[in-house]
Formats: C-alpha cells, structure tokens, sequence
C-alpha cells in the first residue's frame, strides 16, 4: 500500500497544487497552501478508496488522474 504521505510530498511547494513542470501559479499564503495540500489529500485518498471498491490495486491507480484509472502495463 502507498503512503499518502508520498503524494503530499509531490505537491509543489509554491502553490500546493499537484502540476507538472514550471509553477505558472501565483504565490499562496501558508494557509491556501495547507488548504490545497488538505483538499488534494482527501481527494487523492477518495480516488484510492474507489480503486480499491473497483478492484484496482493501489500502486496500479494513475496518479495523474483524478478518477481510478489502471496504469497502462
Ligand atoms: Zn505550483
């Protein structure tokens, strides 16, 4: 099972947001930034909590996406 934890700590520590490459965001205070890192959380641990209901291993949901998607082997 992955750890949560993983997935918070790809978050881009300027904006909070999970995105890939540049941060094209404008700067947040801590507190947006703790909201957004808190919303990404619970939204991420929904999407494995599906996964899981739809039979799919956690460590083969897309993390890029925001509904259980298998990776593709
Ligand atoms: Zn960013």
């Amino acid at each position: 099972m992955l750890q949560f934890k993983e997935f918070v700590e790809e978050l881009c520590p300027e904006c909070g947001e999970d995105h890939e490459g540049e941060c094209s965001h404008e700067a947040v205070s801590p507190a947006q930034r703790r909201a957004r890192k808190q919303a990404y959380l619970l939204k991420t641990m929904k999407k494995y909590g599906d996964a899981a209901k739809m039979g799919i291993p956690a460590d083969q949901v897309n993390q890029r996406r925001n509904t259980p998607t298998r990776k593709k082997s």
